[in-house]
């Protein structure tokens, strides 16, 4: 294979260096390093991060690949930067058994963009009835160590209790999307005085607390390793950092969107801010920036949900609920923690590649950048700004809540092993 020379890129934001890749592996970080027999990419004060990890995106594939297909999905993931994402099991058939998520996996080896990791369902049918058959997807060739029945939570406590002890075990954890069900029949937005202006059924908080706060009980109590989707209100980040400093092995996620959106947004009508779990209000986006900073949320995670439009541009009660996330998410988190002087680049590398890699055990990513790791990159324009135009998205579909808003950043490269994924922001 052949050599690569990035050269003048801010490695994590720091000063300026080459990289040099050989292969699919980082041959040199330095300055000055020779060109000789490389390719040259001039980063020109670009940053260069580890190739990014998504703990949660959905792909649609198999049964809804009108909506995304994992090539589709891993060209977008591309687009954005991530080398390594992880699919959630509610596809159709649901991925609750080794032969679905094997599927996946050979789908994901197939598209050479990013490494798909399947998630697998913690119960059958993601009905929250009967434990799926953790252990067999574990042990099949896809090697699962996430398990989650995101889109549904697992609510039935003992079912929970059994699903952290079995991944215990062999070291997985569970992923929980934290709703509810009973507080939240009917809920078509956040809970408060929005919802209450338009009449439109609410989702309070306490549905999303109730199980977080449950949960991390559960953990300590089974000394298993539970994982939050989603995080989405203030209370939670609370439980969440009590949970912590008591001890319990719990890490967190919070989506780009509830990072920047609020409910206000609903006033529009506009399906494209329908989302599960709903946005919240501006102390909640404080609270979470500000947690993600200090460390309370381990990850962001873009819960990347594609839709096709018919489901999308349709009234608000009628209309899915997702948002579309791989290929904003960077910039949106320039935007809401970089541009702010919540996190440096260093950071961003933390939350959104070194963490969820290690929480997720994607091996081969999240790694340094430094001689000998694995040349799984993504270099940045964050001098860049501009609006959103869906229309350019290697996603099969469009409903990203952020068209025509202007947001910083922009990835030009990502490799994935060596081998150029983007380039000068074209797929190869
Ligand atoms: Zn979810």
């Amino acid at each position: 294979m052949s050599k690569t020379l990035i050269r003048g890129a801010k490695v994590l934001g720091g000063e300026p260096q080459d990289v040099l890749i050989d292969g699919g592996t980082i041959e040199a970080v330095g300055t000055g390093l020779s060109a000789e027999g490389a390719e040259v990419v001039e980063a020109d004060g670009k940053v260069l991060l580890p190739g990014l990890v998504d703990l949660h995106t959905h792909l649609r594939e198999p049964g809804r690949e009108d909506s995304e297909t994992v090539l589709t999905g891993t060209r977008a993931a591309a687009s954005g930067g991530y080398t390594a994402v992880f699919a959630m099991a509610n596809t159709f058939p649901v991925a609750d058994t080794a032969g679905v998520v094997e599927q996946v996996w050979r789908l994901g080896q197939e598209s050479g963009y990013c490494d798909v990791q399947p998630i697998g369902a913690v119960t059958v049918g993601l009905e929250g009835r009967k434990l799926a058959e953790l252990g067999a997807m574990h042990e099949s060739a896809a090697g699962v160590t996430v398990f989650s029945d995101d889109g549904k939570c697992v609510d039935d406590a003992v079912i929970m209790r059994r699903a952290l002890e079995y991944v215990k075990a062999f070291g997985g954890v569970v992923a929980q999307h934290a709703q509810e069900p009973r507080l939240t029949e009917g809920a078509q937005m956040n809970e408060g005085v929005v919802s209450a202006e338009l009449g439109l059924g609410g989702w309070p908080a306490v549905a999303e607390e109730s199980i977080i706060a449950r949960d991390v009980l559960l953990a300590e109590h089974v000394g298993s390793r539970v994982h939050i989707c989603h995080l989405s209100t203030a209370g939670s980040v609370e439980i969440v950092r009590w949970a912590k400093s008591r001890g319990i092995d719990v890490t967190a996620e919070v989506t780009p969107h509830h990072l920047l959106l609020t409910d206000e947004l609903v006033r529009s009508y506009n399906p494209v801010y329908k989302v599960n779990p709903p946005l919240r209000t501006e102390r909640d986006v404080m609270a979470l920036r500000e947690a993600l900073a200090d460390g309370t949320i381990d990850i962001v995670a873009t819960d990347h949900a594609p839709h096709p439009h018919e489901d999308k541009d349709c009234e608000w009660a009628a209309a899915a609920m997702g948002m579309v996330g791989l290929e904003t998410a960077l910039s949106v988190v320039q935007e809401t923690m970089v541009d702010t002087g919540l996190l440096d680049w260093a950071g961003v590398a933390d939350r959104m590649s070194f963490k969820p890699a290690r929480i997720g055990q994607a091996t081969g990513h999240g790694r340094p950048v430094s001689a000998g790791e694995p040349a799984n990159l993504t270099l940045v324009d964050t001098a860049y700004r501009g609006a959103v135009d869906p229309a350019g998205f290697a996603s099969r579909s469009r409903n990203t809540p952020y068209e025509g808003r202007e947001l910083p950043g922009r990835v030009t490269h990502t490799w994935l092993r060596g081998k150029a994924t983007l380039v000068d922001g074209k797929l190869t």
